[in-house]
């Protein structure tokens, strides 16, 4: 990576040589274009107290892409600064889902790497008359904080002198005292018509072990210093973030500049003793609006409960909104990230349709994934004229529209599978499939007729026995005869059995997020969201690697399943339908 400002070279996807265009591009193409910064510098800032989910996709695609299209630089940031709620399981996971996303980092980090450097701008705080130590409770905190039309009340602790003050945080510092007990106060305003503005407290007590700093803290910086303190110490130009934080902007501000580490380099000596890079400069806050779908929920308390009660088999469920997983669902990076670009970036916060998701998926995939016969629920099709023993090899595309695919062999012989719902006894009005009596047209192989039906004893059908029409094959003079309908098939000698897992969406109802007369989210779990039935690809399916997508003709797209499926025993998940199933229903 280098620090050289290069144009936006990025094009909106289907608009040749169109730059994306959105406000905070706008914003950093003329930071470039004054010389306010010579090359740019984001980060991604998540808490690794759970999952990636859909929305962090946008903005890990905002936080790297942007770095990338101006030849900047962004770095991965762990905010870990709430230790009991944080975990190594979800460190390694959130590094793999950006890596999996296309994205690498210019430098990997955690806000605990600068624990030292926050301390020290905290005693500096204190020395200014910026901060003091509170011995409110929380609930007293509380009391004092006044309401939106109401001021606050000073705590009585306000005016501690800076030595007592001093001594105080050093002895938190030190554990002498009990969690909860004592807060470190940034000093501001409380009558501030901005809560955020009224003495927020920076430290807290808290006695538990850090997954990287172990026991060495028993004092933890809050979210609103920490995380401005952090993008100053790395030089992060465009601190990019959610709208809900736009009401912090001031309180980002007043710490990054009552600190001022950029004009303290003494203050980040713990750093450069470290080995850690000097960056440090003024960070500027810009909030976007959060991505949200209908049909699913993203709140990482409501994931985890859906994980913990065994609603959906673990966080990496292909019904889960999750990176790790709609990952093995089958969704690509490439239309996750076509599904950003498409969504924008705005300050307008919205509820998206589901259909926007979807969409990118089946065209990224259309674009890209070879096509595939699968019969998912089969009916046993018997050319009674072909020889028992009859066995071809056809040619098809692996994809109608791009060539460099190339092709591949299906083979064809006398028996075949055709999809059940592909024949009906009695047809409904408009049927254009296969008949007694009628023609269908076999995709690639030539035009069947059905002539007669085979059923059990119970009535039902379980075999057709059919004529295919000499004339009708590849290259004849007769191939191009019409017939209504167009139907799949796989020869039954060489078709290989796959378990087949039908993901559908995990909720019934556009807003399962809204907590209404007594219900909640659990109570409109979709039951029909999986389904599992024995098919039977093609060859040239089942030796898929795993986390391979195809097109099944007529079914949907399918991947691999990237930890279940084998050569031997393929299993296939559904990713998506052809078609918006949805969208008609009632
Ligand atoms: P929580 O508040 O439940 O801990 P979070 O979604 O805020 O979860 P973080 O790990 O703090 O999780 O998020 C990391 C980054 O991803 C933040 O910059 C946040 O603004 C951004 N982000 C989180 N959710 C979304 C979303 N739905 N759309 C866009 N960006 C998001
Ligand atoms: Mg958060």
């Amino acid at each position: 990576m280098t620090d050289r400002p290069a144009p936006a070279t990025e094009v909106v996807p289907g608009r040749q040589d169109v730059p994306r265009q959105d406000f905070i591009r706008q914003i950093v193409r003329e930071d470039l274009a004054s010389g306010k910064h010579a090359a740019i510098r984001t980060r991604f800032p998540p808490e690794p107290n759970g999952y990636l989910h859909i929305g962090h996709a946008k903005a890990i695609c905002l936080d790297f892409g942007i770095a990338a299209e101006f030849g900047g630089r962004c770095n991965l940031r762990f905010d870990d600064t709430n230790p009991a709620k944080e975990d190594p399981e979800y460190v390694a996971a959130i590094q793999e889902d950006v890596r999996w996303l296309g994205f690498d980092w210019a430098s990997l980090r955690h806000a605990s790497d600068y624990f030292e450097v926050f301390y020290l701008g905290a005693e500096k705080l204190i020395r200014q008359g910026d901060a003091f130590v509170c011995d409110l409770s929380a609930e007293e905190v509380r009391e004092y904080r006044g309401t939106l039309t109401e001021p606050g009340r000073n705590s009585p602790y306000r005016e501690r002198s800076i030595e007592e003050n001093l001594d105080l945080f050093r002895r938190m510092r030190a554990g002498e005292f009990a969690d909860g007990s004592r807060t470190l106060r940034a000093k501001i305003d409380m009558a501030s018509g901005n809560i955020a503005m009224r003495d927020p407290a920076i430290y807290r007590i808290k006695k538990v072990p850090h997954q990287n700093t172990g026991d060495a803290w028993p004092i933890y910086p809050m979210y609103d210093y920490a995380h401005s303190l952090s993008d100053a110490i790395e030089g992060i130009t465009h601190s990019l973030c959610t709208l809900e934080f736009e009401d912090r902007r001031p309180l980002y501000d007043w710490c990054v500049d009552k600190v001022d580490l950029a004009g303290h380099p003494e203050l980040l000596q713990p750093l450069l003793d470290r080995g850690f890079p000097l960056e440090a400069a003024k960070p500027r806050q810009i909030e976007f609006s959060r991505l949200n779908f209908n049909y699913l929920v993203m709140s990482k308390r409501k994931l985890l409960a859906l994980v913990e009660d065994g609603l959906v088999d673990g966080w990496d469920d292909p019904r889960m909104p999750t990176l790790q997983g709609i990952r093995r669902r089958g969704y690509t990076p490439s239309a996750l990230r076509l599904m950003v670009d498409r969504v924008g970036v705005s300050k307008q916060n919205s509820l998206l349709d589901i259909g926007v998701l979807e969409g990118a998926l089946r065209d990224d995939l259309d674009a890209r994934a070879p096509r595939r016969m699968a019969v998912l629920d089969p009916l046993k099709v018997v050319l009674a004229n072909l020889a028992e023993g009859h066995e071809e090899s056809l040619v098809f595309p692996n994809h109608p529209k791009d060539e460099s695919q190339g092709t591949r062999e299906i083979p064809f012989s006398r028996e075949l599978w055709i999809e059940r719902e592909d024949f009906a006894e009695v047809p409904p009005k408009g049927f254009k499939r296969l008949v007694p009596g009628g023609d269908v047209r076999l995709r690639g192989a030539g035009i069947i007729r059905c002539d007669e039906v085979v059923k059990d004893a119970d009535g039902n059908v379980v075999e057709l026995r059919c004529t295919l029409d000499p004339e009708s094959r590849p290259g004849m003079e007769g191939a191009n005869r019409k017939v209504k309908g167009t139907i799949h098939w796989v020869s039954a000698r060489h078709a290989v059995a796959a378990e087949i897992r039908l993901y559908d969406r995990l909720f019934t109802v556009p807003d399962p997020d809204v907590d209404e007369g007594g219900k909640s989210y659990r109570d409109y779990l979709n039951p029909e969201s999986r389904r599992v039935v024995t098919g039977y690809v093609e060859p040239a399916a089942a030796t898929a690697e795993p986390e391979q997508s195809f097109q099944f003709e007529r079914n949907g797209y399918f991947v691999a399943d990237r930890r279940d499926h084998r050569g031997d025993a393929p299993v296939f998940n559904r990713s998506v339908t052809l078609r918006d199933t949805w969208a008609r229903k009632p």
